[in-house]
């Protein structure tokens, strides 16, 4: 029997539908190796140019449309000249992940070639350290929680407020708690427990969560030592699961020591929906000449399909994950964020000659 997956695709702005294009090229191979199972793409117009369009970014009629899709494909959305009145930058991927309650950021970080990133001695292969990580970020709250309150205008100050609920709190170390099974069984906390109180209960709230997963071996490091880490020893860490916004920067961080966010896949997923994007953003600068890295996307559909859980669909995940190890572990394979020469659609098309 024929499973069918009805996936919204949003390549939005910038370097967006550039990158997208390479990962439904991808998929439709995939569909080609394993036509058990059948992807119907829908295309949504969303983002800045959406907004130049008619005025919102994230109209409701699309909304309606991306809650019936079993899993959304996103390339980037947003630029920086298109802006709210405010003068505030349109994120309507940040609004997307609140409107579905898409809380757990799931973002791995990989070095497939010791080239790819500035360190030295990490890779794979004999007698270097492996970079093999995930970063799992709180998406619907924590620093980023009151961003849409409105504000007097004129006064003489402003404040953020990082808002940490139990729900909150125990939904997200759950699930880096569940990742972790399946990984190495080592969860770290990231936290500032040591200054502010919210942070302070999310670890007592990880504390009591870390208790259901006694198999798991747990840390915790305050998020300023963790950057240090990352740069000095990004080999002893498996899962870590933190806040919104130290998420957001780690997230940055984890990219730059694997070559970039052109490396970088992700997975904001909820309990009913679900959205998978490269972690970068729209990259004006290198947007309509054909050069962006298109790896990161590969790798989020790779996620998708792995999330959408149907065990032909999990194969195809696996025969991506392998075709881009394949791909990536010869250094002439390289696009030019990696050093290389090739371009966005050149490395698509190698991805899917390695596929079978
Ligand atoms: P945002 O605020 O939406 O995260 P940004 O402008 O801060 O966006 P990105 O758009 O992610 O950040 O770009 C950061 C840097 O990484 C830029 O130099 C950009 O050119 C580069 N970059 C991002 N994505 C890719 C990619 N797929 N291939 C090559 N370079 C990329």
């Amino acid at each position: 029997m024929i499973q069918r997956f009805s996936i919204a695709v949003l390549g939005g702005d910038g370097i967006g539908p550039e990158v997208v294009a390479e990962g439904v090229k991808v998929l439709r191979a995939v569909e080609a190796i394993i036509p058990e199972v059948r992807y119907d793409l829908v295309e949504h117009s969303v983002g800045a140019g959406e907004y130049r369009r008619g005025g919102d970014p994230l109209p409701p009629a699309a909304l309606t449309r991306l809650r019936e899709a079993h899993a959304i494909l996103l390339g980037a959305m947003g630029l920086p000249d298109v802006r709210w009145p405010s003068g505030v930058e349109m994120t309507p991927q940040i609004d997307l992940r609140e409107q579905l309650d898409l809380y757990n950021g799931v973002r791995p970080i990989r070095l497939y070639q010791e080239l790819h990133g500035p360190l030295k001695g990490f890779g794979p292969g004999p007698g270097r350290r492996p970079i093999d990580f995930v970063i799992v970020r709180e998406n619907c709250e924590g620093l980023f929680s009151e961003r849409l309150t409105p504000r007097p205008a004129g006064r003489d100050f402003e404040t953020d407020t990082l808002r940490i609920t139990r729900r909150g709190a125990e939904r997200i170390c759950r699930a880096a708690f569940r990742l972790a099974q399946k990984r190495r069984k080592h969860c770290t906390l990231v936290d500032k427990a040591n200054v502010l109180p919210s942070m302070a209960f999310f670890r007592k709230v990880f504390d009591e969560v870390a208790r259901e997963f006694p198999e798991v071996r747990t840390d915790r490091v305050y998020v300023d030592a963790m950057a240090l880490y990352l740069v000095q020893r990004p080999d002893s860490f498996d899962v870590m699961v933190t806040e919104n916004m130290f998420g957001d920067i780690l997230s940055d961080l984890g990219a730059g020591i694997i070559g970039g966010m052109g490396m970088a896949p992700s997975a904001d997923i909820g309990d009913r929906h679900a959205v998978f994007q490269p972690s970068h953003g729209t990259a004006p600068t290198i947007a309509g000449q054909g050069i962006a890295n298109p790896i990161a996307t590969i790798l989020s559909v790779a996620m998708m399909l792995d999330w959408l859980g149907h065990a032909e669909a999990q194969r195809g995940a696996r025969l991506i994950n392998e075709a881009v190890e394949q791909v990536l572990a010869d250094p002439a394979n390289r696009t030019a964020d990696l050093g290389g020469k090739l371009s966005t659609a050149q490395m698509g098309n190698l991805v899917c000659q390695a596929l079978t």
